[in-house]
């Protein structure tokens, strides 16, 4: 993540994430006028990612406050949601039980989960939070992820338990009807939790601000009066935008993408968005960034764009919003246009090298 100030290369430093936040050239340059304070931009790692929080307009005690109680508050999500580490949760409460035993969710996880369910309906089946098995056999997100595909036999019996229906609840409380059947937010809680980070700026009286997490971000107001300038990055070359949005106001915007964990196993990338019905990674698209009010859909629908490639933007139009895709081989579909405009930027051709 860098920050350039009105500069319209294309050639930046990204460290790795997927949206590249570009600030405008925004001091007030007028004697008369007030300059505003500073920005604020504080970087945390949490959710196994470093969140940047940019924060324009605000003296530097409020803007540090909030995001102490920001990162707080994300790290509560992170916790709540995880099936990762030693930190127990209903989540892998429920994911451990045996099937039928009924586990009651905290209410939030309980209306995420259903959230996530509707989106997995309306996905096609696409995105789904019951890739835990899945999730975890391929092992992108443990600590120390493997290096080759699991056998076929290993994601037959993961696969299993890869369907909503296996799913059943009353209310809050849930069970499973299969053991191979795990929930995985992997897909959705970062957005949730970016959410809840926004909350919580607001309720601190931040009205102008990026809460990015790893380049999945969501941006309030403006930076002094001008819009906030969001890269996003080249699936193929981290030093490249494939094109950048100028925003103002409330809006999220999500990338799901082949690039963040991934290896090469005889020659094939091998990542860690799963096709849900074949249990492999999807082949469809390098990079889908879907646009959203908030961060809990552009996230959740980002990842099914992902799986379903070009076939899925009719549904991201139905459901009133936008997407940037680019496909495996390289074509770059964009569905934005009366809300924000998205600039092309001029070299987007696949590249080497292949990072
Ligand atoms: P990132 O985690 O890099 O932001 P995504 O939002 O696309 O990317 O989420 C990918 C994560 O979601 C995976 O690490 C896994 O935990 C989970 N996941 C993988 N495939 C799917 C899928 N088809 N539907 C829902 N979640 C998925
Ligand atoms: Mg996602």
């Amino acid at each position: 993540m860098k920050y350039i100030s009105s500069d319209r290369s294309t050639k930046l430093s990204s460290h790795g994430t997927r949206t590249i936040l570009l600030l405008l050239a925004s001091a007030l340059t007028c004697a008369a006028c007030t300059p505003a304070p500073k920005d604020v931009k504080e970087s945390r790692f949490i959710m196994g990612t470093l969140v940047t929080f940019t924060i324009a307009g605000t003296p530097r005690n409020q803007a540090l406050d909030a995001i102490k109680a920001a990162t707080t508050e994300m790290q509560r999500v992170q916790n709540e949601f995880t099936i990762y580490g030693d930190h127990p949760n209903a989540v892998k409460a429920l994911n451990a039980s045996q099937p039928g035993t009924p586990v009651t969710l905290p209410h939030e996880v309980s209306q995420l989960l259903q959230q996530s369910l509707e989106i997995s309906q309306e996905s096609g089946g696409a995105f789904t939070p019951v890739t835990g098995s899945l999730s975890l056999l391929w092992g992108f997100s443990l600590p120390n992820p493997p290096r080759k595909p699991p056998s076929a036999k290993a994601i037959r019996i993961a696969l299993s338990g890869v369907h909503n229906r296996l799913l059943e609840h009353k209310g809050d409380v849930w069970k499973h009807l299969n053991i191979q059947t795990k929930l995985d937010f992997g897909g959705i809680a970062k957005g949730y939790a970016i959410d809840r980070g926004i909350a919580v700026l607001k309720a601190h009286g931040i009205n102008s601000a990026i809460l990015d997490a790893g380049g999945d971000l969501r941006a309030i107001g403006s930076h002094n009066g001008k819009p906030w300038r969001i890269g996003i990055r080249h699936p193929r070359n981290k030093n490249k935008t494939i094109g950048w949005f100028d925003v103002h106001g409330d809006i999220s915007i999500v990338t799901s993408g082949d690039y963040e964990r991934f290896y090469f196993y005889h020659g094939k990338r091998y990542h860690h968005i799963m096709n849900p019905v074949t249990g492999m990674p999807a082949m469809k698209s390098m990079s889908a960034t879907v646009i959203a009010s908030n961060a809990t859909l552009a996230d959740g629908w980002s990842t099914a764009l992902f799986v379903r490639g070009v076939a899925g933007l009719k549904a991201i139009g139905l459901y009133g919003m936008q997407a940037v895709l680019m496909d495996a081989q390289g074509k770059l579909y964009n569905t934005t246009d009366s809300l924000i405009r998205f600039h092309v930027s001029p070299v987007q051709k696949a590249a080497s090298p292949d990072h």
